[in-house]
């Protein structure tokens, strides 16, 4: 399994980083990890052929993990000249969710007669899936129920298992995310300012005992916590990271 981030960066572009996406591949196998908004751009940016994507995989609903999704359609369609199916899988109601996104940021294209057929598949904690060859089991996340159900992704594959959280708060939950896994991306938005709906570095590593992962990798990194130099025990990703678990 490689995991290469395209976008390591929060809903704003921080730090000039991109949103949110992981290319997940494991033999000829290609899955994104969220797309968000700038993912077009990343990529392009990376050279990277959308047509052996099978699948795009959500965490949640929000513009900088989600709202690529018509971009990449419409690339898709006209572009790539995609003939494969694409599996678009996420919360519950992703479907819905990508329809309106798609009339939202291109009016009209929620109709469109797709050159290649696309299935929705809907992975919560209770139904674990196999998507592009991947074991993928949905945790719990605690981030903004408008935009939810908030998952985080555990992908197991060749005895490897790969745990992302998404966007979240501290909860318990990331402690069977993180658990046996050979790395865990985390997000860590802030350093030490306490959000309801983010986490900061200071309960992360509080609470770092608890999470049973060789291997920390922070993500979606604000201004305040990008600023924060001083050396830390977990890694810091960053656009083009690549992962090997
Ligand atoms: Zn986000
Ligand atoms: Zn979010």
């Amino acid at each position: 399994m490689k995991i290469t981030i395209l976008g390591s960066g929060d809903a704003f572009g921080s730090g000039g980083r991109f949103n949110t996406c992981l290319h997940v591949e494991a033999g000829t196998d290609r899955m994104l990890l969220d797309c968000g908004a700038t993912s077009l751009v990343a990529l392009n940016k990376a050279g990277i052929a959308r047509n052996p994507i099978s699948t795009l995989l959500f965490t949640h609903f929000h513009g900088d993990h989600f709202g690529g999704l018509p971009a990449f359609l419409l690339d898709a369609q006209f572009l790539s000249r995609r003939s494969e199916t694409l599996t678009i899988a996420g919360p519950v109601g992703v479907e819905h969710r990508a329809l309106h996104a798609l009339e939202a940021d291109f009016p009209g294209s929620s109709s469109n007669r797709w050159r290649f057929p696309i299935s929705f598949v809907e992975v919560t904690p209770e139904a674990p899936a196999t998507l592009a060859g991947f074991s993928v089991e949905a945790f719990p996340m605690v981030h903004d129920e408008r935009a939810g159900p908030c998952q985080g992704y555990r992908l197991a594959r060749d005895g490897k298992i790969f745990a992302f959280s998404g966007d979240t708060a501290w909860t318990q939950a990331l402690i069977p995310l993180a658990a046996g896994a050979d790395a865990l991306l985390v997000e860590c938005y802030t350093y030490d300012q306490v959000l309801t709906n983010h986490l900061d570095y200071r309960s992360l590593a509080a609470h770092r005992g608890e999470l049973a992962t060789p291997r920390i990798i922070l993500t979606h990194m604000s201004p305040a916590m990008l600023a924060h130099e001083a050396p830390l025990p977990e890694e810091r990703a960053f656009d083009g990271m690549v992962i090997t678990p």
